[in-house]
């Protein structure tokens, strides 16, 4: 249960907990202790490192991911344009063979706004809630949303531009979110009106895709212009309250990236691709309390660190069905 709380408490923008050398258990010191000395196997992958970034693998479980996210995302446009009855709407309220399925913020908003249990949403909402219990949370935001592709695009460029010097990577508090999402949540229901639909790009995108551009893509494309120039992924970092809401869904998911303190060496290569990489605090030289730790709620199970670890310390775990890849 502390796992749960210090990982909800670090999803709300929390600094992650570290926990000193001498509280640590004996067997977890000495594997700190011994990677210090292994000079050797340090060494052989420095030279490993090396190779890949001249070589470049294809990341296989992102091109996977990117693919799922379009197959999803066409599905609403090809079921509205043939006019397919099995499913319709958009990502943030759908129905399927007949039944409600909700955005789980967007649920929560109209609920706001309504100011009592709309009983359909209520049905939808819950399958959806369990659906993406079981399948992680925020998985939603890597697999599912169409914001986070864009936004993938838009790191890429940003990336590049960085090397040269012409973008910056301003930092925001974390805490931001949490407070958004309280903004967003009273404006409902001061309001009676889902104000935060207005400007999510989710929701904007989704909707543009199925239905038909409209003017709100200036928003999205802001944007994306503000992420290149002036702040890696702000928006899911920093802003986001559907993240939040997802995050808070995942924090007990059987769905886990599991890290695994004896096979890492600590290059971190796994935090320069990380959308949150506060989720991966623990793979810092010295910090991991225990052997094995389950990466926490804020983790998007994008699967980026599981294909940028050299050593294999990064797997996908599945509670009661253990390690997946
Ligand atoms: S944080 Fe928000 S915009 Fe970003 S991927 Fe998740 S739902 Fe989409
Ligand atoms: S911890 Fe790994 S799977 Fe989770 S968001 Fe970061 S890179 Fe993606």
């Amino acid at each position: 249960m502390s796992r749960v709380m210090e990982s909800l408490r670090v999803l709300f923008g929390g600094t992650p907990r570290r926990v000193d050398k001498k509280d640590m258990p004996a067997e977890v010191r000495e594997v700190h202790r011994q990677k210090v000395g292994d000079k050797e196997r340090i060494a052989a992958l420095r030279a490993e490192l090396a190779h890949k970034a001249e070589h470049r693998p294809p990341e296989k479980k992102r091109r996977l991911r990117w693919t799922v996210l379009i197959a999803v995302n066409l599905l609403f446009v090809l079921s509205y344009y043939f006019d397919v009855q099995l499913l319709e709407g958009a990502l943030t309220a759908s129905r399927f063979a007949g039944f409600h399925l909700a955005d789980l913020n967007s649920a929560l908003q109209v609920m706001l706004a309504f100011k009592h249990v709309v009983i359909n949403l209520l049905i939808g909402t819950t399958t959806v809630f369990i659906m993406w219990w079981l399948m992680g949370g925020r998985s939603f935001c890597s697999w599912v949303c169409p914001y986070h592709l864009l936004a993938e695009w838009a790191e890429m460029l940003h990336l590049k531009l960085r090397a040269r010097g012409m973008a910056r990577d301003i930092q925001f508090d974390r805490r931001t979110r949490t407070w958004l999402w309280l903004l967003f949540a009273a404006l409902a229901l001061a309001t009676g009106y889902t104000v935060y639909e207005t400007i999510s790009p989710t929701g904007i995108l989704s909707r543009a895709l199925i239905y038909g551009p409209g003017v709100a893509l200036v928003w999205v494309a802001l944007l994306l212009l503000f992420e290149i120039f002036f702040s890696r992924r702000a928006w899911c970092r920093y802003a986001c309250p559907i993240g939040l809401t997802y995050g808070i869904v995942g924090a007990t998911s059987p769905f886990t990236v599991h890290y695994s303190l004896p096979n890492c060496f600590h290059e971190g290569e796994c935090r320069k691709v990380c959308l949150v990489p506060h989720v991966l605090d623990t793979v810092i030289k010295g910090r991991a309390a225990a052997m094995e730790v389950d990466i926490g709620a804020d983790c998007t199970r994008c699967l980026r660190c599981v294909d940028a670890c050299p050593t294999g310390a990064l797997s996908i775990k599945y509670k009661g069905l253990g390690d997946l890849l």
